[in-house]
């Protein structure tokens, strides 16, 4: 009858929604105590050389909340707000969203404190390098498998591949996903985020009756999963009215033009729409992208976006979650009320994970698939999870994000009962 709580929203959201599901489901109190917790949280300091000479030392996590199915698998992200609990609820969320998408993994998340954004290439890397090595014991191919998350890609796999490879004597491909292309990577796993959330939409919008050519999206975020998302929705005819990162919301009622969006952020040096324009397009303040009337609103960029205050004024039919968390349970009551559809996150933004899943596949076996192969497979389970939540939903009368949870600790639930309790 014990339940946690969290002074962290993120993870005291985290464990509300798993209680709220797991009740509604009947679940036993056994199992409520085991998922309700994590297996391990680590952390450690991560010592860097700085370019003037200083050493600093930033705090890093990893946390497992289970590997109950598989490895545990989830990203590694560099922001100032990371800690112990934001990545244990997000390691949480990286269990359901495996078990959902059907991919033998259990849920992992980790992260340094720290601001990228000020820091050069060099110091990136050397912290990147002490970090792997730090997180190095708990971490392998039928370990722990860690991904790209907020401010992570390619360039940082490749480091933390290089020097756990170096560490251990060995090529460690399958211990590392979203790497480049060249380097074990996968083709179409760059775009595979936003390929899918966009895939949700157009998915939502056919069950609503819609085509996307009718449609209106606003995208929150754009980097690597709003960028994409953006894309994809352009791609299947829909109107992008607006655009937004850290530099303001971009919009157009005509509908912007998104691929020179898009090679505007290729070349910007730190990767932003600062400067943007295109025909009809007008700049506005950073939270603007959030209250746009469209028909669709991707939240792409961090969590809370969506919370009791700014969820007031949301004037989009339905939204889509592209990143973790964008939406409080305080804005998805206000939402909810006024008759909001949410497609919720760790179904929308699943395509990454599983993404990474083909990635590992091919890295086990050594054998590499087309980019038509892999965007085929992407799309084929990103439509059948979202029928089988919408379906659920539709027929134990839930919202989505309810469905989608039910639906996910029952298998982690099973495996559980089959495993038994040892450690
Ligand atoms: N960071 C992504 C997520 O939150 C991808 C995780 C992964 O591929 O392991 O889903």
């Amino acid at each position: 009858m014990t339940r946690r709580t969290a002074t962290n929203v993120l993870l005291d959201t985290a464990l509300k929604n798993f209680y709220g599901a797991a009740e509604e489901m009947e679940l036993s109190e056994n199992l409520i105590a085991v998922l309700g917790s994590s297996e391990r949280r680590l952390e450690v300091s991560v010592p860097v050389e700085m370019d003037d000479g200083s050493i600093q030392v930033f705090k890093g996590y990893r946390v497992q909340h289970s590997t109950a199915i598989g490895p545990a698998k989830g990203g590694i992200r560099f922001h100032p707000d990371v800690d112990v609990d934001e990545c244990e609820a997000l390691a949480m969320l990286m269990t359901w969203k495996c078990s959902l998408a059907g991919i033998p993994y259990g849920g992992g998340k980790g992260g340094i404190a720290c601001d990228p954004l000020t820091m050069s290439m060099k110091e990136k890397e050397r912290m990147t390098r002490a970090f792997a090595a730090r997180i190095a014991p708990i971490i392998g191919t039928w370990q722990d498998v860690p991904a790209p998350d907020v401010n992570t890609g390619g360039q940082e796999m490749v480091w933390l591949m290089d020097t756990v490879s170096k560490l251990r004597g060995h090529t460690e491909p399958g211990t590392f996903t979203g790497k480049p292309i060249s380097y074990w990577g996968s083709k179409g796993r760059t775009a595979a985020t936003g390929y899918g959330v966009a895939t949700c939409g157009i998915e939502l919008l056919k069950v609503l009756g819609r085509e996307p050519k009718d449609a209106a999206v606003a995208v929150q975020g754009f980097g690597n999963v709003g960028s994409y998302t953006a894309l994809t929705m352009a791609a299947a005819g829909a109107k992008v009215v607006a655009i937004s990162d850290v530099t303001g919301t971009y919009c157009s009622p005509k509908g912007l033009d998104v691929q020179k969006a898009f090679d505007h952020i290729t070349a910007h040096p730190k990767k932003l729409l600062e400067g943007f324009t295109c025909s009809g397009c007008e700049k506005q303040g950073l939270s603007d992208v959030l209250f746009v009337d469209c028909d669709l609103l991707f939240p792409c960029a961090l969590e809370g976006a969506i919370n009791e205050k700014t969820a007031g004024q949301v004037k989009a039919k339905n939204i889509v979650e592209g990143a973790n968390g964008p939406v409080t349970p305080e804005g998805d009551a206000i939402l909810d009320e006024k008759g909001v559809l949410v497609v919720p996150d760790f179904l929308a933004n699943s395509g990454g994970v599983i993404g990474s899943y083909f990635e590992w596949a091919q890295n086990l076996s050594g054998y590499f698939w087309t980019e038509e192969e892999y965007n085929n497979r992407l799309i084929h389970i990103m439509k059948g999870n979202f029928k089988l939540v919408w379906d659920y939903a539709q027929s134990r009368k839930v919202k989505m994000r309810r469905a989608a949870f039910m639906a996910a600790i029952q298998r982690v639930a099973d495996v559980e009962r089959l495993r038994g309790v040892f450690l």
